[in-house]
């Protein structure tokens, strides 16, 4: 037996070997060692196996043994340099798996052949066919450049997450044999791939554009529609559908950009669908400059964010008790040009980088508040925090610190948390916010009717203010707005017996100051009054109010 079969060598490898098997023959006395991994999970003899291909081959599939025997007897007779095939092999749970075996022959001085050595690797995690719903797996759309002419679409199931989460994972796996069967039926003779989760790609040789947008609107059609046989309630699609050509048909590269396609129709939300396109592109693109830019203000000591403000106006309109703050960022990269809080607060979101920012947010805000609690009477200074940032443990400690530096009462501090993220984790929220109250910091509900738990957030945490979300508001000064009347009546009222302070938000003009005037909200907001200004622009602005003590 040649030593390096015995050898520590050997055994440091076959130890650190888990879905990759190492083997070695002395090809003078056919004794073959195999890491003890192998042996388990091929269940072979052991680890030393005398003419171990005979045992072998019987372990590989039928349909593939040829191709193995034949790629393996290359290297044997010199004509190929080393063995490297993907065949399917059966494991101890007699269940076939596709692995991806290689080898080489090493040679002695004289040159004859002395061992051959290799690996082998499950790749069942990227085999051929998908174990659940037996299409082909994305691996294989990778294997080669696509065809000539032709149409990609690439499906999701949208928030399969939250079905997987809220009726398990066996429901989850309903809906994707649910959505294959219906996916293989519509396709014709186009071909269906499980691309990875909860994402399918159907391979339209020589399709259009329009025909694929045709399939996959079908097909939505009869998702969204419940299934009562099969017991599953509808679910939604998106899809991102790119055309391919002689000249730009690489597999990566298209599928990159079906990726880009689908993101963006999730954006969209109203079509389910995109179509591949430069602007698609582009708008990537900035996406991923304005995150680099983002991420170097932040290191840069947070250069280019600041705070402006906008006053909140009591119901008569003639005092000011409050202002909320809110975030700019100038990046300073005329490339980048204007970029405002609905497109970098998303991004600081989808990043984390939101958390560092809110500090610097919470920081400002309550500096500025000590400089106004000295000169404004019960004045208040409001800031917005996002979800993640009360994931934080050392969040709500912090705000505490920072009222203690700055000597700031806590009553003149308000959080702003956007009604659909209190519905997150109701309970780590209602924690942290309890804290806060306890040292009496107000919390207000924002964009209050947007989300779908208003009445049960009202119910579930001790709310101080609410604030009503500017679609009820702002159409106000326009005909046909009775159901908004109805709204912003219940609401006001509902807020008043359960003692929780209102406040409209968009009040753009003074047709809409004179519709609210009859309900009793205890502030209003709006451009009518001043958008968001400047530090010094707000205290020329209070100045004006006389709201000097
Ligand atoms: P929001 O908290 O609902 O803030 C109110 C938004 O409405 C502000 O937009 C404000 O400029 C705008 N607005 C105020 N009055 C009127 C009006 O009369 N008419 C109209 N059409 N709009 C009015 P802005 O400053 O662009 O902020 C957008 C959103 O970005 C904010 O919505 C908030 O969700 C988020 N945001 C802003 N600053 C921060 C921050 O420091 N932290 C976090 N987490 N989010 C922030
Ligand atoms: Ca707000
Ligand atoms: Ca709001």
């Amino acid at each position: 037996m040649h030593e390096i079969l015995d050898s520590k060598l050997f055994d440091a490898f076959a130890r650190t070997s888990s879905n990759t098997f190492v083997y070695v023959s002395d090809m003078k006395t056919n004794l073959t060692r195999w890491s003890a991994s192998a042996v388990e999970y091929f269940d072979l003899e052991g680890e030393y196996i005398y003419d171990v291909n005979i045992k072998w081959v019987s372990l590989v599939h039928p349909d593939d043994r040829q191709m193995y025997s034949d790629d393996l007897m290359a290297v044997f007779t010199g004509k190929s340099e080393y063995h490297n095939c993907q065949y399917r092999v059966m494991n101890r749970y007699s269940e076939y798996v596709w692995v991806e075996c290689r080898g080489a022959i090493i040679k002695d001085e004289n040159g004859e052949p002395m061992l051959f050595a290799g690996t082998l690797t499950r790749i069942d995690h990227q085999s051929k066919y998908d174990s659940l719903t037996h299409l082909l797996t994305g691996y294989e759309l990778f294997r080669k450049p696509f065809d000539d002419n032709g149409t990609l679409l690439l499906v999701g199931i949208d928030n399969f997450r939250n079905i997987n989460s809220q009726y398990g994972l066996v429901y989850g796996n309903k809906v994707l044999l649910n959505l294959t069967e219906i996916l293989v039926a519509n396709a014709q003779d186009a071909t269906v791939y499980r691309f990875r989760g909860d994402e399918f790609v159907v391979y339209g040789k020589n399709k259009t554009t329009e025909q694929m947008i045709q399939l996959f609107v079908q097909v939505y059609n009869i998702c969204s529609d419940p299934n009562i046989e099969k017991n599953i309630v509808g679910f939604s699609l998106s899809a991102g559908i790119v055309e391919f050509n002689e000249g730009n048909n690489d597999s990566t590269d298209i599928l990159g950009k079906a990726e880009l396609s689908i993101a963006h129709a999730k954006e969209l939300k109203q079509l389910h669908y995109a179509v591949y396109s430069e602007e698609i592109e582009a708008k990537h693109n900035r996406k991923n400059k304005v995150l680099e830019a983002l991420a170097k203000s932040i290191k840069n000591d947070f250069k280019g964010f600041r705070l402006v403000f906008q006053p909140i106006l009591s119901n008569e309109g003639d005092t000011v008790v409050a202002c909320e703050s809110l975030l700019r960022w100038d990046a300073g990269d005329p490339e980048i040009g204007n970029c405002y809080p609905d497109e970098f607060i998303p991004l600081l979101e989808g990043s984390g980088g939101i958390i560092d920012v809110g500090y610097f947010v919470m920081r400002e805000a309550i500096r500025h508040a000590a400089k106004w609690q000295k000169v404004y009477k019960r004045f208040n200074v409001t800031f917005n925090v996002s979800y993640l940032q009360l994931e934080d443990a050392n969040f709500v400690p912090a705000i505490i610190e920072t009222l203690e530096k700055y000597n700031v009462d806590a009553s003149c501090i308000t959080v702003e948390l956007t009604e659909s993220e209190f519905a997150k984790d109701a309970i780590m929220v209602k924690n942290s916010f309890e804290q806060l109250k306890k040292h009496g910091v107000l919390i207000a509900l924002d964009d209050f009717g947007t989300g779908n738990s208003s009445f049960w957030t009202l119910h579930k945490i001790d709310i101080d203010i609410v604030k009503l979300d500017q679609t009820f508001i702002r159409g106000l000064d326009k005909s046909e707005n009775e159901i908004d009347l109805a709204i912003i009546e219940s609401v006001c009222l509902m807020c008043d017996r359960i003692g929780c302070r209102t406040v409209a938000e968009g009040v753009e003009n003074t047709e809409i100051k004179g519709k609210l005037g009859e309900f009793k909200f205890t502030g209003l907001q709006g451009y009518l009054f001043s958008r968001p200004v400047e530090e010094c622009d707000f205290e020329k602005f209070m100045d004006d109010y006389s709201m000097k003590l």
